[in-house]
């Protein structure tokens, strides 16, 4: 098989026949929107992460909009978000109304910290989205007690490590997405667990946040026909709840597979002195929803059209930090200076990474970067 950032196809090929023949039943059933499966899917989901309420969406962006939507912030309230994610996490907070306030990430991890998200504290903030970015955990025990601590709503983006686990200094356990009032996923084909389009899910163990986040994605209604608030119209289709069934009993599996081509590729690269190979934090499990390289001395374009010549592919996830963006400029506030996050923007590299990836394949990576090094 041929090398890509993403293999979906062979991903399929081992799990045919159990998904055309959950496909075939939803076809059968003619159950397209709100059937049996998607209720089930979020059922499993659920068991799953270890929380009260799953609500699947349209997709992960949505997820993140009836996340805020379902808190009753004001117009011009603030909502701290990192600078380097994609753009979805922030998108959001401008397009309802509020104000996203930029921090800083920690160029070990990727991820926003608590000295980050201190900066960023002001009369107006009420809310902060932690994003567990590339797979790993956000350290979320000071961000949810300096949350607590100001009376803020923390909704976790998760679209990219569902299945990582948090651990507590005492030794207790979470997954991602558990941690916050809210965690929102996405289930875009090419997450850790994608499905065949459009998905996305919103968590909650809050009883009282699960009814307004369903009652938000279906048009404010609580009483068919009778709006209480403004909604949207947001659902997951049965047909990709019934490949997530399917896929959810493989997500260990799959983040296993990840990881260990992780650490193979780290094993084999974490020697060459001008890359950072990436680093997993003791607090979380890391489900490599990307495999990041940093490329110093300025290097990451040139070795970019290298590998290219070479038929390997790679990615810059993301080539600009959000304070960059020019939809951003007018709305948002900066609370520090974001230089890690341009900095990071300037080096990252990520190779290719999916649950199918062969040792063989990793070996031709790794021999055109060391080959790239050997020339310059
Ligand atoms: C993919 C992603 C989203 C958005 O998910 P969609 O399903 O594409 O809308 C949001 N945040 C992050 C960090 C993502 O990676």
């Amino acid at each position: 098989m041929e090398l890509q950032m993403v293999d979906l196809k062979s991903q399929y090929g081992r799990i045919r026949e159990e998904i055309n023949r959950e496909i075939q039943q939803v076809l059968d059933s003619a159950a397209f929107v709100n059937g049996p499966k998607v209720k089930e899917f979020a059922g499993h989901l659920a068991e799953y992460c270890g929380v009260r309420h799953v609500i699947p969406c349209g997709n992960g962006t949505d997820a993140l909009q009836i996340a805020l939507m379902s808190l009753g912030l004001q117009p011009g309230d603030e909502v701290i978000v990192p600078a380097f994610t994609y753009v979805a996490s922030a998108e959001v907070i401008g397009l309802l109304g509020y104000t996203p306030v930029m921090v800083d990430v920690d160029e070990r991890s990727f991820n926003v910290t608590i000295d980050n998200i201190r900066k960023a504290l002001s009369p107006k903030t009420k809310a902060i989205i932690p994003v567990h970015l590339f797979g790993q955990s956000c350290d979320m025990a000071p961000i949810l007690d300096f949350a607590k601590e100001h009376g803020l709503y923390v909704i976790e983006d998760n679209a990219q490590s569902i299945g990582a686990v948090y651990s507590f200094s005492d030794g207790r356990k979470k997954r991602t997405g558990t941690l916050g009032h809210i965690g929102c996923t996405s289930f875009f084909p090419s997450k850790n667990l994608g499905c065949y389009g459009d998905g996305g899910a919103l968590m909650t163990d809050d009883d009282e946040l699960a009814e307004r986040i369903r009652m938000t994605a279906n048009h404010g209604q609580r009483v068919k026909y009778h709006h209480a608030v403004l909604g949207c119209n947001s659902r997951l289709d049965t047909l990709q709840a019934a490949v997530l069934d399917v896929k959810l009993k493989y997500l260990d599996e799959y983040n296993e597979a990840r990881h260990a081509a992780a650490q193979y590729y780290t094993k084999q690269l974490k020697d060459i002195p001008g890359i950072r190979t990436p680093e997993e934090m003791p607090f979380s499990t890391h489900v490599y929803h990307q495999y990041t390289l940093q490329v110093l001395d300025g290097k990451r374009d040139a070795l970019k059209k290298y590998l290219a010549e070479a038929g390997i592919p790679s990615m810059i996830y993301y080539p600009l930090p959000l304070q960059q963006q020019e939809a951003f400029k007018e709305i948002t506030r900066q609370a520090e200076d974001l230089k890690v996050s341009e900095r990071l923007a300037a080096s990252v590299l990520s190779l290719p990474m999916h649950t199918e990836l062969t040792n063989e394949q990793q070996n031709d990576v790794i021999e055109a970067i060391r080959s790239f090094y050997k020339t310059r």
